[in-house]
C-alpha cells in the first residue's frame, strides 16, 4: 500500500472493508480520508468556467472565465493556460483540491445543451485547449478532472441514452481530446452518465481498461459523474475507481464482492492506489505551484477582460469597426436584450455566483459619448429571481434583498418555535451543505419575505417551488403553491425538478406590495426554495428600438441566448435566437445598416440576416470580462482575437447531426461517423454561413514562402514545414495559422481537410515571423477498422497552412509511396 504523506507503505495491509470504503465519496464533494495511509480527504468542486465551491449561495463569489467554446475560439494555448492558472489559484483560495473540468466532449450537434462548456467540433483544437487548461490548473497544485469520458455530447436522456459510436469516430474524434488531456498529465477524469455502444461509461472495461488505462497507460483516478455509478461489479470491473458523491454502489458493496471472490483484491488495491496517488500529486503540486507567480500579477479582472476579448470572433466587418470614440458624431444606439441582461455564463453545474458585474451597456456608456439604449425584445419567458426587480427587506434596516427566516419546530426547551433570520441577495436559494438552523434532522419552515416595488403596472406572473411544500402569498392571500419535490432516494431531485407553482397578480407601478413565501422543510437531499417573477413586458419594445436605430449614427445591437437556453440537463430545441430577436435584428438593419451585431451565445445560432449587417461580432459566453472586453474591442483598444472553433452553418439542415433525441430503444446513433462539423460540410460541398477557423482582426496578414522537407513520408518520417507570415497593416494584430491535411481519394471515405496543427501569433505592424510545424505520420493517418490500427494510405497529400477550413492558404505536397500502419494503437499524438 502507498502512503500519500511519506511515499512509504503501511506495515500491515488494511482490512478489505477499510480499503473499499475509500472507493465512494465521503459526502457531496469530498473523498474519504484514511490516516493509516496518510490519505487526507480531497475536496472537489465544479468547474469548468469557475470554481463554484461546495454551495451555490449568492454570498460565495467566484471569478467566471469565458466558457469552453469562448476559450477555444482564442486558439491560444498560452491564454488558456493563464486562465487555468487563475482557476487553480481560485481553487486554492477556496480550499478545493480537484476542479471538475474541463468539459472536452465534442460539439457534435449544435443543439447540445452543454455545448458552451465544450471546446470545439474539432478534436485537435479541443485537445490542445484541454491540455493547456489542465496544465494551468495543475500547475497551481490543483487536480483537473476532464469530463465526461466519453460520448456525453448532448443532454437529452443523458443518464440512459446509449450513444452508438463507431470505432473510427471514437478513435478519430471523441477520444482524442481526452488523450490530449491525459498526455498533459491530468490527475483525474470523470466518467459520463451515458452508455457507449450498449455499456455504461462507468462500467466500460474496453474504453477504460483497454484504452484509457491500457493503451494510454494513464495512472490517474477515474471518478463517476455524480450519481452515475449503478452497478457494483460492473463499475469495479469496468475500471471505475471512485463513486461520487457518497453512495451505495461502491464502498461496502465492493468489499462484499471481494469477500465473495467475484472481484480480485488487486482491482480494489489499484483503485486505492490511484486515490492515494492523486492525494500525493495534490500535495506535491501545492509546494511546487506556490513558487510560480500567476500571470498578470494577480489582476484577475484585467486577465478576464483579455481572455474574453481573445475569444471574440469578428465574423464580418465592412469597415464599421473599430468604432473609434473620437470620431463619434451623433448618437450611438445600444439596442438589444443582452446589453442589459447578458448571458455571462451557461446554466447548470458550471454556473458560479458572480456577484455584481458590469453590464455591456455600462461599459459602452463610459466609452462613448451620447449613448441611448432600447431593449428591443424580451426573449426570455422564464421566471427570473426577485432580486432583478426592486425588492427590499421588510424589517429594519430596510435595504435591497430579502429577509429569510428559519422557524424551527418546537423549542430547545420544548417551548415555542425558535427562529433565525438573515438577509439574502437572491430568491433562488439552495443549501448544498444543509440548512444550519435545521441541523440534526429538525424540521420547520423557511420563510422569505420582501417588499416589492413594481416598475410597471400590469399582470406579474410568479412562481414558487422547493424541496418541501411551498406557498406564495400577497398580503396574506395565497397566489401560488406546490407540493415538495425532495425524494428520499435522490439527493439532487429537488435541485433539478422543473415544475413550479404559478399564479398572477395585478400590480401598480411604484406601489409597494408585501410578498411572503414559505416552505416546509423536509430533511431529504439538497434543500431548495425558489420564488420567481415574470414582470410585464411593454408592447412597444420593437417600435422604440427601431425609432432609436433610425436616428442613430451607428448601432451596437447585442442579442443572444440566456442561461435557460445554454444549459446543462436539456438540449436546445433549435438554433434560432430565442424569441423575436431575429425580427429585431432585421428591423434595425433595415433602418440603419451601420450596425454592429454582437451575438452573445454559447454555441451556434442561425444568422439569417447576416448579409445585411455591417459587422458581426460573436462573443460566446464571456464571463466576468464581457462588458469591458466588448467596449475595448468595439472601440479598437483590443483586437478581436477569436477564430471560430465551430462551424456556423447557413441553415440548420447543413449540420450533420441535429436532433439529439434517442430512438425508441434509447439509442442515439452517430450516423455521420467522422463527418462532424466542417468535415461534413466540406465533404458535401456545402457553403456555411461562416466556416470553422474563420475570424477577422483589425489588421491584415500575408503568407510568404512555405517550405517543406521530408515530403516523402514513410514510417518514422516527419514533414517539417516553415512559413512566413507578415502583418501588412498599421496596427498590431493576431493571426492564427491553421495546418490542415487533405488526404488522397481512396476507398475509405475521409474528410477533405482535417486540422493537424495550429499556432497563434501576435505581430507588430510590418513584422514578419517564420512559423514552423512538424507533422509525424499520425497527422496523415486514419483509424483502419479492419486492421484495428492507425494507417497511412499510399498517395499524395496536401498540407495547407490557412486562415480557416475554407481558406486556400498556402500548401505543399507530401507523398506516401506505400501505405503503412503505425506501430502504436493509441493515438494521433506525435510524441509517442
Ligand atoms: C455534471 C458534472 C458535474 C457534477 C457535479 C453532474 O450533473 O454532469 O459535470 O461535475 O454534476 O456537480
Amino acid at each position: 500500500m502507498i502512503d500519500a504523506g511519506t511515499d512509504g507503505g503501511t506495515s500491515a495491509p488494511l482490512p478489505v472493508e477499510d480499503r473499499a470504503r475509500l472507493t465512494t465519496g465521503a459526502d457531496l464533494w469530498r473523498t474519504r480520508a484514511e490516516p493509516r495511509l496518510g490519505l487526507p480527504s480531497l475536496r472537489m468542486s465544479d468547474g469548468p468556467n469557475g470554481v463554484r465551491g461546495d454551495t451555490f449561495d449568492e454570498r460565495v463569489r467566484s471569478w467566471c472565465t469565458p466558457c469552453g467554446t469562448a476559450l477555444a475560439a482564442s486558439w491560444d494555448e498560452d491564454l488558456v493556460r493563464d486562465v487555468g492558472s487563475l482557476l487553480g489559484e481560485e481553487a486554492r483560495r477556496m480550499g478545493v483540491d480537484v476542479l471538475l473540468g474541463p468539459t472536452v466532449n465534442v460539439h457534435r450537434s449544435p443543439l447540445g445543451g452543454r455545448g458552451f462548456e465544450c471546446f470545439s467540433e474539432d478534436p485537435l483544437l479541443s485537445g490542445r485547449m484541454a491540455a493547456a487548461w489542465v496544465g494551468g490548473v495543475q500547475g497551481r497544485g490543483v487536480g483537473a478532472s476532464p469530463k465526461h469520458f466519453v460520448g456525453n455530447d448532448s443532454e437529452t436522456s443523458r443518464t440512459t441514452v446509449d450513444c452508438v459510436i463507431g470505432e473510427r469516430a471514437l478513435r478519430e474524434l471523441y477520444l482524442v481530446p481526452f488523450e490530449h488531456a491525459v498526455r498533459a498529465g491530468a490527475w483525474a477524469l470523470m466518467a459520463a452518465y451515458n452508455k457507449v455502444n450498449g455499456v455504461y461509461a462507468t462500467e466500460h472495461a474496453y474504453l477504460v481498461k483497454g484504452i484509457l488505462k491500457g493503451e494510454w497507460q494513464w495512472d490517474g483516478l477515474l471518478m463517476s459523474d455524480w450519481l452515475a455509478a449503478r452497478d457494483t461489479l460492473g463499475c469495479a470491473l469496468g475500471g471505475l475507481d471512485l463513486e461520487m458523491p457518497a453512495g451505495p454502489v461502491m464502498g461496502a458493496a465492493l468489499a462484499a464482492e471481494v469477500r465473495a471472490g467475484r472481484l480480485p483484491e488487486g482491482e480494489l488495491d489499484d483503485k486505492v492506489a490511484r486515490l492515494v496517488r492523486l492525494a500525493r500529486r495534490v500535495r506535491a503540486g501545492r509546494t511546487a505551484g506556490a513558487e510560480s507567480p500567476v500571470e498578470d500579477g494577480g489582476d484577475e479582472a484585467a486577465m478576464l477582460v483579455r481572455a474574453a476579448a481573445g475569444g471574440f470572433v469578428l465574423l464580418q466587418n465592412d469597415g464599421l469597426l473599430p468604432l473609434l470614440p473620437d470620431r463619434q458624431e451623433g448618437v450611438l444606439a445600444v439596442i438589444g436584450p443582452n446589453a442589459t441582461d447578458p448571458c455571462f455564463q451557461g446554466g447548470g453545474a458550471a454556473a458560479v455566483n458572480m456577484g455584481p458585474v458590469r453590464l455591456p451597456l455600462e461599459a459602452l456608456t463610459e466609452r462613448y459619448a451620447h449613448v441611448e439604449y432600447e431593449r428591443g425584445a424580451a426573449p426570455r419567458d422564464t421566471y427570473r429571481p426577485l432580486e432583478l426587480l426592486d425588492v427590499r427587506t421588510v424589517e429594519e434596516p430596510v435595504g435591497p434583498g430579502l429577509l429569510v427566516t428559519y422557524v424551527v419546530d418546537g423549542g430547545r426547551d420544548g417551548g415555542g418555535a425558535q427562529s433565525v433570520s438573515e438577509v439574502r441577495g437572491s430568491s433562488f436559494l439552495s443549501w448544498y451543505d444543509g440548512i444550519a438552523a435545521f441541523a440534526a434532522g429538525s424540521s420547520g419552515v423557511v420563510r422569505m419575505s420582501a417588499v416589492l416595488i413594481p416598475e410597471r403596472t400590469g399582470r406579474h406572473d410568479f412562481s414558487v417551488r422547493g424541496s418541501g411544500p411551498t406557498e406564495l402569498r400577497f398580503g396574506g392571500v395565497s397566489v401560488a403553491s406546490l407540493t415538495g419535490q425532495a425524494r428520499a432516494d435522490d439527493m439532487f431531485a429537488a435541485v433539478y425538478a422543473n415544475p413550479v407553482g404559478e399564479g398572477s397578480v395585478l400590480l401598480e407601478a411604484g406601489v409597494p406590495v408585501n410578498i411572503e413565501a414559505t416552505m416546509r422543510h423536509v430533511p431529504h437531499g439538497i434543500p431548495v426554495f425558489e420564488v420567481g417573477c415574470r414582470a410585464p413586458v411593454p408592447q412597444d419594445l420593437l417600435d422604440r428600438a427601431v425609432a432609436l436605430a433610425a436616428r442613430a449614427q451607428a448601432v451596437v445591437l447585442v442579442v443572444g441566448t440566456s442561461s435557460d437556453v445554454d444549459s446543462e440537463s436539456a438540449d436546445r430545441t433549435d438554433t434560432a435566437l430565442p424569441g423575436a430577436q431575429d425580427d429585431l435584428v432585421r428591423e434595425v438593419l433595415r433602418v440603419n445598416p451601420r450596425t454592429a451585431v454582437v451575438v452573445n451565445a454559447g454555441s451556434a445560432v442561425d444568422l439569417p440576416w447576416a448579409p445585411a449587417a455591417a459587422a458581426i461580432l460573436y462573443t460566446w459566453l464571456p464571463g466576468h470580462g464581457f462588458a469591458d472586453a466588448l467596449a475595448s474591442v468595439l472601440s479598437g483598444d483590443l483586437e478581436p482575437g477569436g477564430r471560430l472553433p465551430i462551424t456556423l452553418a447557413a441553415t440548420p439542415e447543413q449540420y450533420p447531426a441535429y436532433d439529439t433525441t434517442p430512438d425508441s430503444s434509447g439509442r442515439l446513433t452517430y450516423t455521420e461517423s467522422v463527418f462532424v462539423g466542417y468535415r461534413h460540410l466540406d465533404e458535401q460541398g456545402l457553403v456555411p454561413a461562416f466556416p470553422f477557423g474563420h475570424g477577422l482582426g483589425y489588421t491584415r496578414f500575408e503568407y510568404g514562402d512555405l517550405t517543406a522537407t521530408g515530403t516523402v513520408l514513410g514510417p518514422g518520417g516527419r514533414v517539417e514545414l516553415a512559413v512566413s507570415v507578415r502583418n501588412m497593416g498599421d496596427r498590431p494584430g493576431k493571426h492564427v495559422l491553421q495546418v490542415y491535411v487533405t488526404p488522397p481519394r481512396g476507398q475509405v471515405p475521409r474528410p477533405p481537410r482535417e486540422l493537424r496543427d495550429l499556432a497563434a501569433v501576435t505581430l507588430a505592424p510590418a513584422e514578419q515571423r517564420r512559423v514552423r510545424f512538424s507533422l509525424g505520420p499520425e497527422a496523415f493517418a486514419y483509424w483502419d477498422e479492419t486492421r484495428r490500427a492507425w494507417r497511412v494510405a499510399a498517395g499524395q497529400y496536401a498540407v495547407v497552412v490557412a486562415g480557416s477550413s475554407r481558406d486556400p492558404g498556402t500548401s505543399a505536397l507530401v507523398t506516401a509511396l506505400r501505405g503503412f500502419s503505425l506501430s502504436s494503437a493509441s493515438s494521433l499524438l506525435p510524441d509517442r
